[in-house]
C-alpha cells in the first residue's frame, strides 16, 4: 500500500532522511519511533506530498508521490493524516470540519457529506458534539474529531504523527483506544508515537529512526526484546 524506495531529503546542505525504505502493505499497523528530531515527521509528511523530497520514490496505492503529474489533492484524499495539534478549523462547527475536504475535494454533495461525516462522528463517540466548534471541546475530543474528519474522506491508509503528544495524560487513552479499533478494522497505518504499550498492542512492525536513517525495522517482539542496535537500545532504555 505505502512503497518507501531509497528516498533522501536535504533542507540546504543538512540531510533530513537519508535513503529510507520501507514497504507497508495493506492492512499493516507500523510504528515510526525515535529520538526527537531524527526524521519521524518528515518521513512521514512526504508520503502524502506534505513535502517533497530530492531523492528516491514513494507510491500510495500505486499513485506516484512527487510525481509532477500525480494531483496532490486526490493523493492526499487517499491518505489521511493526524498531527500532534489536531488542526481543526476553529470557525467551523465539528460536522461542518467533516464536511469541508468531502465537499471541496471530492466533490460530494453537502448531504452525502454529512451523512458520511455523521458516521464516522458516531465511531469516534461524538456524534452528540456536531454542532459545538473546536474550542468548545477537550483535547482528547478534538483530536477524535481530527481523526473522523480524516477518515469521512474514506482514505486507503492513515498517517498520524505523535497524535496524543499535545494530550493531557487523562486524554491519551481515548484517542489510542480510537486508533486501535481502526487498526483491529484493518486500516494501513504508518504511527509516529512514542506510546510503546500502543505499540506493543497493535504494531506489526516497528520503525526506529536516528539522524535521517532508518537504523532499524522489526517486529515489535524483536524490537522490544532484542533491539539490534546500540541506538534502539539507548533510546528504549529512556522511555520504557
Ligand atoms: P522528528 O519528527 O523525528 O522530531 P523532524 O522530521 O521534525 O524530526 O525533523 C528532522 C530534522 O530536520 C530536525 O533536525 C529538524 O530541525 C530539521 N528540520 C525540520 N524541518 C526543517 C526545515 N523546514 N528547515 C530546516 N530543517 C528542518
Ligand atoms: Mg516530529
Amino acid at each position: 500500500m505505502i512503497e518507501i524506495d531509497n528516498v533522501s531529503k536535504w533542507y540546504g546542505s543538512f540531510q533530513v532522511l537519508a535513503d529510507c525504505s520501507t514497504r507497508v502493505e495493506r492492512g499493516d499497523v507500523v510504528v515510526v519511533c525515535g529520538p526527537s528530531g531524527s526524521g519521524k515527521s518528515t518521513l512521514i509528511k512526504t508520503v502524502n506530498g506534505l513535502e517533497p523530497f530530492q531523492q528516491g520514490s514513494i507510491r500510495v496505492d500505486g499513485t506516484a508521490v512527487g510525481d509532477p503529474a500525480t494531483r496532490l489533492p486526490a493523493l492526499r484524499a487517499k491518505i489521511g493524516i493526524v498531527f500532534q495539534n489536531f488542526e481543526l478549523f476553529p470557525h467551523l462547527s465539528v460536522r461542518d470540519n467533516l464536511n469541508l475536504a468531502q465537499v471541496k475535494v471530492l466533490k460530494r454533495s453537502r448531504d452525502e457529506a454529512t451523512a458520511n461525516g455523521l458516521k464516522y462522528l458516531e465511531r469516534v463517540g461524538l456524534l452528540a458534539h456536531q454542532d459545538k466548534f473546536p474550542n468548545q471541546l477537550s483535547g482528547g475530543q478534538q483530536q477524535r474529531v481530527a481523526i473522523a474528519r480524516a477518515l469521512a474522506m474514506d482514505p486507503v491508509a492513515m498517517l498520524f504523527d505523535e497524535p496524543t503528544s499535545a494530550l493531557d495524560p487523562e486524554m491519551v487513552g481515548e484517542v489510542l483506544d480510537v486508533m486501535t479499533g481502526l487498526a483491529q478494522d484493518g486500516m494501513t497505518m504508518m504511527v509516529v508515537t512514542h506510546e510503546m504499550g500502543f505499540a506493543r498492542r497493535v504494531a506489526d512492525r516497528i520503525l526506529f529512526m536516528d539522524q535521517g536513517r532508518i537504523v532499524e525495522e522489526s517486529s515489535k517482539d524483536a524490537f522490544f526484546n532484542a533491539p539490534k542496535s546500540e541506538r534502539a537500545r539507548e533510546f528504549l532504555a529512556r522511555i520504557i
